[in-house]
């Protein structure tokens, strides 16, 4: 994998957004591989939805693609709030590339978020935007990658070392069936798997994750039995193959 941006292409553009826009964009389609098949190769894809920048000809997977000069391993701004949860509830968020160049055009990092790792307990509204502004009162969103459970943050390149391609596949493909929770349960399924990432060991027991019980109450407020709720997501968890279990009450995270 060369990591070396085409500068040459910059030549067109005088801002800075934009060239980093088209530099990162040319450089996904020459080097980048689709972490969720064996296709070595993404397709440039707009007309249909201004939200995918890629996708994969072999397995359809959407990618959006941000980059960054500087990098924020807790938040990354994102568009519009109220169209963003309208994307989480209908299932539309495409998979994120979060990509962070150096100031000579080196791909230092990149990020890989899939698709299905986006609920509303990971999306922060931001403040609307100031009344003499262009576009007064849009309010737009952050990601709060802090709020990924590991599961979903995925690294294809690492300060600057590719991490091998079959471990990025392998990654991804240990957490794709999460897919198949639907969108409108699939936030407490993450919001469980995060508290389990949380307690930073391979077993853990129902009682620990019960001592999440305030903070997931205070993401679901208008859920009132949040201990059947975890024990119901730990089923959940088990059957998309990221949990097992050990004894009752005892659990084991798949790696
Ligand atoms: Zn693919």
């Amino acid at each position: 994998m060369n990591l070396q941006c085409r500068i040459e292409l910059a030549a067109k553009y005088k801002a800075g957004s934009q060239i980093a826009r088209v530099l990162s964009e040319d450089w996904c389609t020459r080097e980048l591989y689709c972490p969720a098949c064996d296709s070595d190769h993404l397709t440039g894809s707009k007309p249909n939805n201004p939200a995918v920048d890629f996708a994969c000809a072999t397995c359809e997977q959407p990618y959006q693609l941000k980059s960054l000069s500087h990098w924020n391993p807790r938040k990354v701004v994102d568009a519009g709030y109220e169209a963003m949860l309208r994307a989480i509830r209908a299932d539309m968020t495409p998979n994120l590339l979060i990509l962070q160049y150096s100031s000579s055009w080196l791909v230092r990092n990149l990020l890989l978020i899939p698709k299905m790792f986006f609920s509303e307990s990971v999306i922060e509204k931001r403040k609307p935007l100031a009344p003499h502004a262009r576009r007064a009162g849009w309010v737009g969103c952050n990601i709060l990658l802090s709020e990924i459970p590991s599961d979903g943050k995925i690294a294809v390149i690492s300060d600057g070392v590719p991490v091998l391609k079959e471990q990025v596949r392998e990654e991804f493909s240990r957490v794709k069936q999460l897919a198949e929770v639907p969108p409108s349960l699939r936030g407490w399924t993450l919001d469980v798997l995060r508290a389990i990432r949380r307690l930073e060991k391979p077993e853990f027991s129902l009682q620990e994750l019960y001592g999440f019980e305030s903070e997931m109450k205070s993401l679901h407020p208008q859920n009132q039995n949040v201990r059947p709720k975890i024990r119901q997501q730990l089923q959940v968890l088990r059957d998309v193959g990221l949990v097992s279990f050990v004894s009752p009450g005892s659990y084991r995270l798949r790696t």
